[in-house]
This record gives C-alpha cells, structure tokens and sequence, in this order.
C-alpha cells in the first residue's frame, strides 16, 4: 500500500510519489499521479521500464487519451462530442415536429449516423438492456438531466424533487427498445436523449487497456478512472494487485479488497457516490427506468470484475437497479465475478468473487 492515501473513500495516490526499484528486467519506475478527467478522480499508478520522464509521459498519454474520449465520444455536456452530436440532432428534429403541429414529435423515428466505434460500444451496452430487462437503459437522458443528481451532489445546484407528470414525461423519451442499430446508423425516436454515464468509466478503462498493451515498456499498472479500475501486467515482486471497495456507509473506509493478477476490469455503482438527503431520503444517481426514481433494489454497492472495462461497468449498475437475486443471475450469465451488498450490510458473491475478495475487519 506504499504511496497510497485514502480520500473520500477511494484509494488515490499520494500525488508524484515516486520509487525506484530493480529487478530482472532493469530499472522498473514505479510512478504514481492523481488527476482528474471525465468528471472525475484518475490515479494512476505504472511501473515503466525507464526513468522517471519516461513514466511521466506515460502518465499524461493516458489523461490525454481519457480527455480525447470525453471530448470527442462520450460527453453529453460537451458540444461536438458525437453523443452530444447524436443528442442535439434529436432535440432539433423534435422541436421542428412539435412546431409543424405533429401530434407527437417521437411519431416517425429518425436516422442519424454513428461511428464505427460508438456503433460497437452501443450494440455491447443494448446486450446488456436486453439481457437485464431494461434496468440497464442509456436512453434514460430526458429523465437522468431531470433529477440533475450529479450537480445536486456536487453542490453546483439544489435539489427539486420532479413531480410524477414530469418523471412520466421523460419517461416517454425513454426506452432502449426503441432504437435501431444498424450499419452506421441510429435510428430513434425525436426527442431521446442518451447519457452514457453508466458505461463511459468503464469504457475508458477499455481505452487505457489499449494503450498498456501497445506500450511494450509498461510492465504493470492500476488505473482507476472514478469506480472503474483497471488492473494490468504485474509488479516487479510479482504480488497481486489490490483494490479496494469503498465502504457504502462509512466515509473513509473500506468494505474489503480485491486482489487480482494480471489484466482485470473491475467497476463499484454505488447509491454513496452521487446523492443527497431529504427529509432522510437518499436521492441518488442510479435511476430505476421502470419507475423513474432512483432505484430501491435493497442494495447499496455492487462491484462486478470481468474481463471488459464496458461490461464491468454495465454490469454494476444493471446489478444495482435489479437487486440481490436477479443482479447476482445477471453477472453469472456473462461470466462476472459481482459482490453485491444490501443497506443491511448482507453480502452476496459468485464464487469466483469469493477467491478474490477479503472482507475488511
Ligand atoms: P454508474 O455509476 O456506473 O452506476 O452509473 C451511474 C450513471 O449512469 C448516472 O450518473 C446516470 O448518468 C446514468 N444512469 C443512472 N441510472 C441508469 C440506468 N438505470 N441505466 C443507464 N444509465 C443510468
Ligand atoms: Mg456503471
């Protein structure tokens, strides 16, 4: 745990902590960063076969890369990002249908072109609406910026709880089942709005995968892009990786901690990371489609490892919003590993998990 410092309840690297050590191999640097990108906290820690610079530059590649991602695919909030793209013409599209006096803008679906890539990751994540029975639902934009939870739980604005007309409204922009992915295209109804804040981390673990495997002097790394982290290579000593889940109730601490070797992807949803309280109401960031609020499955943290950074982040919210059975069920129809724990404080696990997870005293 050299190096490491615990804040907010996540594990971050002491900023620049640097330590130089010798194996086989020749100088390997271990380098650690703390930055932010995606809305969110990136530490990094890589063992570079190299000096110091070396590891440094490693480092700003990989937030360079995450940035390109927010800027240019992902971000909703980012004009010119293609999801930004994708979200604008559809607004365009229903506000000239509303003004030509169409009884509904969403009558006639529309066409709009996608990239190979965003055609790839949205066919992965409409498996795992399918496969989940729609508790996993990127089409859920109109509703996600209705409740606004993560500036309420940012502080940068106040809650205002949305009355059941408003919820059922979103809701009618809503539905994965909806939409069309075919060969560069997208065909939905006018009006939709996608936020892929379920999957973005996660995809961005993807991406640093990517990059490690393309950089032959990168013998070892953890990435942690917010609750999604990726394990890679090995250490000098040849130890296991350790990552550490959040404690859903107790600020600061830990849960337990995963221990993994090699290439992993492991992704946290928790009703602790963006919410608020009201009148002992937690309002938090992880939405029920089938209802519009947010989800009371009984659980308050599921953690899913697997062998893709966009599944195990699919996967944790989609557990999230279905609860303990039919959550666990879901992870082992794709071969996860998933700890998924209740407000009691009841864990469930695979049994995959349970080799690899130590619970905290
Ligand atoms: P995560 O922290 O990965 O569980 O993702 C939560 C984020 O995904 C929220 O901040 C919303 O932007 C979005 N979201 C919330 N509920 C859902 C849902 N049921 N399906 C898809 N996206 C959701
Ligand atoms: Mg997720």
């Amino acid at each position: 745990m050299r190096g490491y410092k615990r804040t907010g309840g996540k594990l971050l690297l002491a900023m620049g902590a640097v330590l130089l050590l010798t194996g086989c191999e020749g100088r390997v640097e271990q380098y650690g960063s703390v930055d932010t990108a995606m809305g969110t906290v990136v530490s990094q820690t890589l063992y570079v076969r190299g000096d110091r610079e070396e590891a440094e530059t490693e480092t700003a590649a990989v937030m360079e890369l995450l940035t390109r991602l927010e800027e240019q695919e992902l971000s909703w909030r980012i004009e010119g990002s293609e999801v930004a793209r994708i979200n604008a013409l559809s607004e365009e599209v229903a506000g000239e249908r509303r003004t030509r006096g169409r009884e509904s803008a969403a009558e006639d679906s529309m066409a709009v072109s996608v990239s190979s890539t965003m055609q790839q990751i949205l066919q992965q994540i409409w498996q795992v609406s399918s496969d989940s029975g729609g508790a996993l639902d990127v089409t859920l934009g109109r509703l996600s910026r209705l409740w606004n939870l993560d500036a309420v739980a940012m502080g940068t604005a106040e809650i205002s709880v949305p009355t059941q007309e408003q919820i059922q409204a979103a809701l009618e922009d809503t539905g994965y089942e909806r939409v069309r992915i075919s060969q560069g295209t997208l065909g939905l109804p006018p009006g939709m709005q996608l936020d892929l804040g379920a999957v973005g981390k996660g995809v961005a673990c993807d991406r640093v995968g990517a990059y490690l495997r393309s950089r032959p002097q990168i013998a070892g790394a953890v990435v942690a892009v917010g609750g999604s982290v990726i394990t890679y290579g090995q250490k000098p000593d040849g130890s296991p990786w350790k990552v550490a889940i959040t404690h859903p109730r107790k600020e600061g601490s830990y849960l337990g901690i995963l221990s993994l070797t090699g290439e992993h992807y492991v992704s946290t949803s928790g009703d602790y990371e963006r919410y608020v309280m009201v009148d002992g109401v937690r309002y938090h960031h992880i939405l029920d489609p089938a209802t519009g609020v947010p989800a009371r499955s009984g659980l308050c943290s599921v953690t899913v490892v697997c062998d893709s950074g966009l599944l195990a982040d699919a996967l944790s919210t989609a557990c999230f919003v279905l609860g303990p059975e039919q959550g666990l069920a879901l992870a082992e129809r794709y071969g996860a590993q998933a700890l998924l724990v209740e407000e009691d404080g009841t864990a469930h696990m695979t049994d995959g998990m349970e080799e690899m997870y130590t619970a905290a005293e």
